[in-house]
Protein backbone atom coordinates (compact mmCIF):
# COMPACT_ATOMS: atom_id res chain seq x y z
CA UNK A 1 0.00 0.00 0.00
CA UNK A 2 0.89 3.91 -0.75
CA UNK A 3 0.82 6.24 2.01
CA UNK A 4 0.65 9.65 0.86
CA UNK A 5 3.87 11.58 2.00
CA UNK A 6 3.14 13.43 5.05
CA UNK A 7 3.70 17.22 4.80
CA UNK A 8 7.91 17.55 5.69
CA UNK A 9 9.19 21.70 5.38
CA UNK A 10 12.39 22.23 3.25
CA UNK A 11 15.45 21.05 4.79
CA UNK A 12 16.00 23.53 8.04
CA UNK A 13 19.88 22.88 7.45
CA UNK A 14 20.08 23.83 3.61
CA UNK A 15 16.44 24.55 2.25
CA UNK A 16 16.87 21.55 -0.07
CA UNK A 17 13.46 20.48 -0.61
CA UNK A 18 14.38 16.31 -1.56
CA UNK A 19 13.23 15.20 2.22
CA UNK A 20 13.51 11.10 2.83
CA UNK A 21 13.22 8.43 5.22
CA UNK A 22 14.39 5.66 6.27
CA UNK A 23 14.57 2.91 9.50
CA UNK A 24 17.48 2.96 12.17
CA UNK A 25 17.65 1.12 14.76
CA UNK A 26 14.37 0.78 16.99
CA UNK A 27 12.92 3.99 14.88
CA UNK A 28 13.03 6.47 12.11
CA UNK A 29 15.04 9.23 10.68
CA UNK A 30 14.37 11.93 8.18
CA UNK A 31 16.81 13.13 6.44
CA UNK A 32 17.53 15.63 3.53
CA UNK A 33 19.48 14.23 -0.03
CA UNK A 34 21.20 17.00 -0.87
CA UNK A 35 23.13 18.12 2.58
CA UNK A 36 22.16 14.94 4.45
CA UNK A 37 20.78 16.78 8.11
CA UNK A 38 18.77 14.73 9.67
CA UNK A 39 16.80 14.10 12.49
CA UNK A 40 15.50 11.26 14.19
CA UNK A 41 13.27 9.31 16.86
CA UNK A 42 12.42 5.90 18.17
CA UNK A 43 9.79 3.60 18.63
CA UNK A 44 6.85 3.59 19.26
CA UNK A 45 5.24 5.98 16.83
CA UNK A 46 8.89 6.66 15.94
CA UNK A 47 8.05 8.00 11.87
CA UNK A 48 5.42 10.67 13.34
CA UNK A 49 7.72 11.83 16.10
CA UNK A 50 10.56 12.22 13.49
CA UNK A 51 8.73 14.03 11.24
CA UNK A 52 7.19 16.36 13.89
CA UNK A 53 10.61 17.27 14.96
CA UNK A 54 11.94 17.76 11.41
CA UNK A 55 8.82 19.89 10.97
CA UNK A 56 9.93 22.01 14.38
CA UNK A 57 13.77 22.20 14.16
CA UNK A 58 14.53 26.01 13.83
CA UNK A 59 17.22 27.13 11.67
CA UNK A 60 20.84 27.20 12.90
CA UNK A 61 21.25 30.90 13.16
CA UNK A 62 24.59 32.67 11.82
CA UNK A 63 25.96 33.48 14.77
CA UNK A 64 25.74 30.32 16.89
CA UNK A 65 28.65 28.49 17.65
CA UNK A 66 30.22 26.22 15.31
CA UNK A 67 30.57 22.08 16.18
CA UNK A 68 33.85 21.17 16.38
CA UNK A 69 34.93 17.96 14.15
CA UNK A 70 38.12 16.44 15.33
CA UNK A 71 39.00 14.36 12.89
CA UNK A 72 41.61 11.17 12.92
CA UNK A 73 41.24 8.53 9.84
CA UNK A 74 37.95 9.18 8.80
CA UNK A 75 36.43 9.09 12.65
CA UNK A 76 35.39 12.43 13.90
CA UNK A 77 34.32 13.32 17.56
CA UNK A 78 31.83 16.29 17.80
CA UNK A 79 31.52 18.71 19.97
CA UNK A 80 28.41 17.72 20.53
CA UNK A 81 29.56 14.67 22.10
CA UNK A 82 29.21 12.08 18.73
CA UNK A 83 31.08 10.24 16.78
CA UNK A 84 30.90 10.37 12.86
CA UNK A 85 32.48 8.25 10.34
CA UNK A 86 33.23 9.17 6.90
CA UNK A 87 34.10 6.88 4.20
CA UNK A 88 35.75 8.70 1.68
CA UNK A 89 36.88 12.14 2.61
CA UNK A 90 36.21 15.47 4.83
CA UNK A 91 32.71 16.63 5.78
CA UNK A 92 33.24 19.49 3.06
CA UNK A 93 34.06 16.71 0.42
CA UNK A 94 30.94 15.52 1.36
CA UNK A 95 28.95 18.85 1.24
CA UNK A 96 28.85 18.42 4.94
CA UNK A 97 28.17 21.91 6.59
CA UNK A 98 25.52 21.45 9.44
CA UNK A 99 26.26 19.16 12.36
CA UNK A 100 23.79 15.99 11.84
CA UNK A 101 23.46 15.84 15.51
CA UNK A 102 23.10 19.14 16.65
CA UNK A 103 22.41 20.85 13.22
CA UNK A 104 24.91 23.77 13.82
CA UNK A 105 27.76 24.66 11.15
CA UNK A 106 30.69 22.04 11.45
CA UNK A 107 33.86 23.40 11.63
CA UNK A 108 36.69 21.07 10.56
CA UNK A 109 39.48 20.86 13.36
CA UNK A 110 42.66 18.74 12.21
CA UNK A 111 44.47 17.30 14.48
CA UNK A 112 47.82 18.38 15.55
ZN1 LIG B 1 19.56 20.04 3.47
ZN1 LIG C 1 27.25 18.78 16.67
Amino acid sequence: MIKRAPFLKPCPFCGGGIIKDGPIRDGRTVYCVSCTGSVYAFSPDAYAKAIDKWNARPHPQPEDPPCLWKGDDGTYETSCGQAFTIIDGTPADNDMRFCTYCGKPIEEKKDD
